[in-house]
């Protein structure tokens, strides 16, 4: 277990503070914690501050299409699901029926019945189907499953995107066991090695970013898709090196 820290209740009292100025929760996001509760399910959704925080970035980039991994009761769903542009959709990948049977119920008493779909099974699987599906690029990822699979659902995430796409990867620190070398467990290994694959990827550049509130310490990764790397032999880049070559000569 990790030790309370003992500025926990600061931190609790300024989430508060912040979610009465600027996160306000209305009944349908009350709603979807309280059956949380009532199920018994572990307390482990983002809160009302981050919640607010992914919907501000979805909002930001005027994503249309979204994908979430790991529904739990719908929570982060909702606040994702209030940035879409009007019009726009949102898939969320649940292992767990039950959990998602609670989620599509606070969905739809969210109004997001209709841009929200769920899908039941491993999100690895599920991941798989819509790579084959060729499904159009999503605009955002928000990968908030099992730690294990994080380098997969992030290798996933850059498969299903385009440039400029924004992947967000919650709970990214593992309230700081991430710099724990040879633990051996699958879950520090699986943070661990997300990180060394964001390092080595060509199209990706993140920023990790470690926070405090009522849900403790931990931290999410951010990471923007970039251009595919061009071929060293490929015409287009031959020409735009030329251009850019002709261009600094001229000034
Ligand atoms: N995003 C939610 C919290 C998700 S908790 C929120 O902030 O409100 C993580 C969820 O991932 C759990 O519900 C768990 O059942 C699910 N999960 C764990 N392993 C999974 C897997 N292999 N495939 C799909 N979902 C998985
Ligand atoms: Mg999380």
């Amino acid at each position: 277990m990790n030790p309370i820290n003992p500025q926990q209740p600061t931190w609790d009292a300024v989430d508060r503070a912040l979610e009465q100025w600027l996160s306000p929760q209305d009944d349908a996001l009350l709603a979807a914690q309280m059956s949380a509760e009532r199920a018994g399910l572990p307390r482990i959704a983002v809160s009302p501050a981050q919640g607010r925080m992914l919907e501000v970035l979805a909002l930001a980039i005027g994503a249309r299409r979204i994908l979430e991994i790991g529904t739990l009761a719908g929570f982060s769903t909702i606040w994702l699901a209030r940035g879409l542009v009007s019009g726009g959709s949102l898939v969320t990948l649940e292992l767990d029926p039950e959990r998602a049977r609670i989620a599509r119920e606070n969905i739809d008493r969210a109004g997001c019945g209709t841009t929200v779909e769920i899908v039941v099974g491993p999100a690895a699987h599920s991941l798989e189907t819509l790579r084959a599906m060729g499904v159009p690029p999503f605009d955002l990822v928000f990968i908030d499953a099992d730690r294990e699979q994080c380098p997969t659902y992030l290798e996933y995430a850059t498969a299903l995107s385009r440039p400029g796409t924004l992947i967000i990867i919650d709970n990214a620190m593992h309230r700081g066991r991430v710099i724990e070398q040879g633990t051996g467990e699958p879950s520090v290994e699986g943070v661990r090695s997300m990180m060394d694959a964001i390092r080595r990827h060509p199209r990706l550049k993140a920023a990790g970013i470690q926070t405090v509130g009522a849900k403790g310490y931990d931290g999410m990764v951010l990471a923007l898709v970039g251009d595919a790397p061009r071929a060293a032999s490929d015409p287009l880049d031959i020409l735009l090196r030329h251009d850019a070559w002709a261009t600094r000569e001229s000034t």
